[in-house]
């Protein structure tokens, strides 16, 4: 059977387009999956319930082999990078659903600044005002209903109003309103510097996936719609004219070797998709040849423009007043948005999040996080191929805060956010706080292990003991960067943010859409591959910048978009 669309990937993106694309009955559509599904009536306890973040980190649904390079790359070789440069882990969803199933469910859209700022980069029909309306149809907002022309969408966006907040985040609160950053309650309608709510995508006290939301069993029994879950694609295939696409090859038990389709769609994340396109011989021409694949269509922009949101905070021990209640189960609370005021950076540029516990434990409910970082930030990094074999993972380097404006917007927030949790009004709700990095050795006490909650008791026993806690609080800091001084020395502050700095898992822009003439565009505003026919991609990596939050939603919200204009191209071309 030929298939009229094969999407690769079933996250984010891949599952609205699956959605949207076979809601017309005549367009066969393929869904392809490298890790397992998620079907509504077998979608497994800690992707369906409430859960804090580190718990998510279970390896059955991640691309475990995937490592990073965080660091400013300098001058390196790609050779050096390798061999001078320590690699962590990054995680990446395999699994139905992709990130949305396995993400801290925040659903936030981007500043309207963003979307004009991809329309003026050169993706025409991506301003604010064309994206709005995709947005509108994806979301339900169940606080603040939105105009839709029918249905609300399949994704609800929920709110944690500040009366489920903590003594804690609302002191934050009242902290930044004396600093001139008001509180709003919808920052959808009032996207400007502003304190809010964090809103997710969780419905009675349930995480709705973009597979929960559209991939559903009315969705999954249409007869035009095939979905193929635990298959890796592996190659794109060729027509013999070498520019026209036919299908795919995968591996996978019971999978078909080969799916032909008149037209694939990559949705295959930010640093898999520009990984793909590369081995097809698609991508920067000099690193094609370097890799031995020969050059179909050269294309310097596959995989540079990586971007992320570069995080790192504060671990914060908590009053036990100003802890949350042992039976909430949310952690984060307030978001924020507001202007650095560091020259060359845009308004609106920083993002901070207070959570009132740090995970499930009697540990994590003692111990709040302040985390921030630049929600524009402006260092790039890239992925190449280290081989061409699809059994290999991309090199992917970030080169977090290797533009001068990151780490200066990351240093003047450390101190600004150290007074505020220094100062008298916070006393009667925290003991202490510290330079907190997300260490591997404590992430080994978050998975929800009958193990770990003996330990992460007694630990907890200890805290409560002003005598033992500094035991517990040692596990937990790093004694190379003590809080005095971080605070007094520059360059311990900067050791200390170049040690502790991660991504917040939203990486994009990698096959960033454009016009022809711009020479690192990858796609058409219309998603399309230059230089090939029958190839598109669709997933955060189009984006042609980072938007101001985090990028689920608006990762489904450019997938609705190119649906929509999928099904109306064709309907103009009589299909
Ligand atoms: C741990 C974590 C926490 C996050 N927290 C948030 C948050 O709270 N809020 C928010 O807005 N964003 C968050 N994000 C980011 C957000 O989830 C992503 O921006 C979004 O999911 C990206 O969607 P995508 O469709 O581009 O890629 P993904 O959702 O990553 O989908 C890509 C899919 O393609 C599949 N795939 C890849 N290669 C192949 C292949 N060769 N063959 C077949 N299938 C393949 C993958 O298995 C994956 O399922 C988080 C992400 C992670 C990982």
């Amino acid at each position: 059977m030929k298939y009229d669309y094969l999407i690769v990937g079933g996250g984010s993106a891949g599952c609205v387009l699956a959605n949207r694309l076979s809601a017309d009955k005549s367009v066969r559509v393929c869904l392809v999956e490298a890790g397992p599904d998620t079907p509504p009536e077998n979608t497994p306890k800690s992707i369906y319930d409430d859960a804090f973040l580190p718990d998510y980190f279970e390896p059955y649904r991640y691309w475990t082999d995937l490592t990073v390079y965080a660091d400013p790359i300098g001058n390196r070789s790609d050779d050096q990078i390798a061999s001078d440069m320590k690699a962590r882990r990054y995680e990446q969803a395999k699994v139905m659903g992709g990130g949305s199933s396995v993400n801290g469910q925040v659903v936030i859209r981007g500043l309207p600044s963003d979307y004009d700022e991809w329309e003026a980069s050169g993706a025409t029909g991506w301003s604010y005002k064309d994206c709005l309306p995709y947005f509108n149809k994806l979301e339900n907002d169940v606080d603040f209903p939105q105009p839709t022309n029918g249905e609300p969408g399949p994704i609800p966006v929920r709110r944690i109003f500040p009366k489920h907040w903590s003594t804690f985040a609302l002191a934050m609160r009242e902290m930044v309103a004396a600093e001139g950053i008001p509180y709003v309650d919808d920052t959808h309608a009032d996207p400007k510097d502003s304190c809010f709510p964090f809103a997710r995508n969780n419905l009675y006290d349930h995480r709705v996936s973009a597979a929960a939301g559209y991939l559903t069993e009315t969705v999954r029994s249409r007869p035009n719609l095939s979905i193929i879950a635990n298959a890796k694609v592996t190659e794109i295939m060729f027509a013999k004219d070498g520019r026209t696409v036919t299908g795919v090859k995968l591996q996978g038990p019971g999978a078909p070797s080969v799916i032909d389709a008149k037209e694939v769609i990559l949705s295959a994340g930010a640093l898999q998709s520009p990984a793909l396109l590369m081995r097809a011989g698609i991508g920067p021409g000099d690193h094609l040849q370097e890799m031995g694949i020969s050059v179909r269509s050269n294309l310097p922009g596959v995989g540079r423009n990586l971007l992320d949101h570069p995080l790192i905070g504060y671990a914060v021990f908590l009053c036990p007043k100003a802890q949350l209640a042992t039976n909430v189960k949310i952690n984060s609370l307030m978001h924020m948005r507001w202007s650095s005021g560091v020259p060359g950076c845009a308004k609106t540029d920083m993002k901070l999040t207070v959570s009132g516990r740090f995970a499930w434990s009697k540990v994590g409910r003692r111990i709040g996080m302040v985390n921030f970082g630049p929600n524009k930030a402006y260092s790039r990094g890239f992925v190449k191929l280290k081989n061409p074999s699809p059994d290999l993972m991309p090199l992917v380097a970030f080169n977090y805060l290797s533009d001068q404006r990151d780490m200066e917007r990351v240093k003047r927030t450390a101190i600004w956010v150290s007074s505020l949790l220094s100062s008298p009004r916070m006393r009667e709700h925290v003991i202490s706080y510290w330079p907190g990095i997300y260490a591997d050795n404590l992430r080994q006490y978050t998975a929800p292990t009958f193990r770990n909650k003996i330990i992460t008791d007694i630990a907890a026993q200890m805290l409560d003991m002003g005598g033992l806690r500094n035991i517990v609080l040692g596990k937990a800091m790093d004694s190379r960067f003590p809080l005095e001084r971080v605070l007094k020395d520059e360059r311990v502050l900067e050791d200390w943010i170049h040690t502790g700095i991660q991504g917040d898992w939203h990486p994009c822009g990698t096959c960033r859409m454009g016009s022809e003439q711009d020479h690192n565009a990858v796609t058409s505003s219309e998603g399309r591959v230059f230089g090939v026919a029958g190839l598109r991609v669709t997933d955060a990596s189009i984006m042609p910048t980072i938007p101001s939050a985090n990028t689920n939603l608006s990762t489904m919200m450019l997938a609705e978009k190119m649906a929509d204009h999928i099904l109306q191209s064709r309907k103009t071309n009589g299909l």
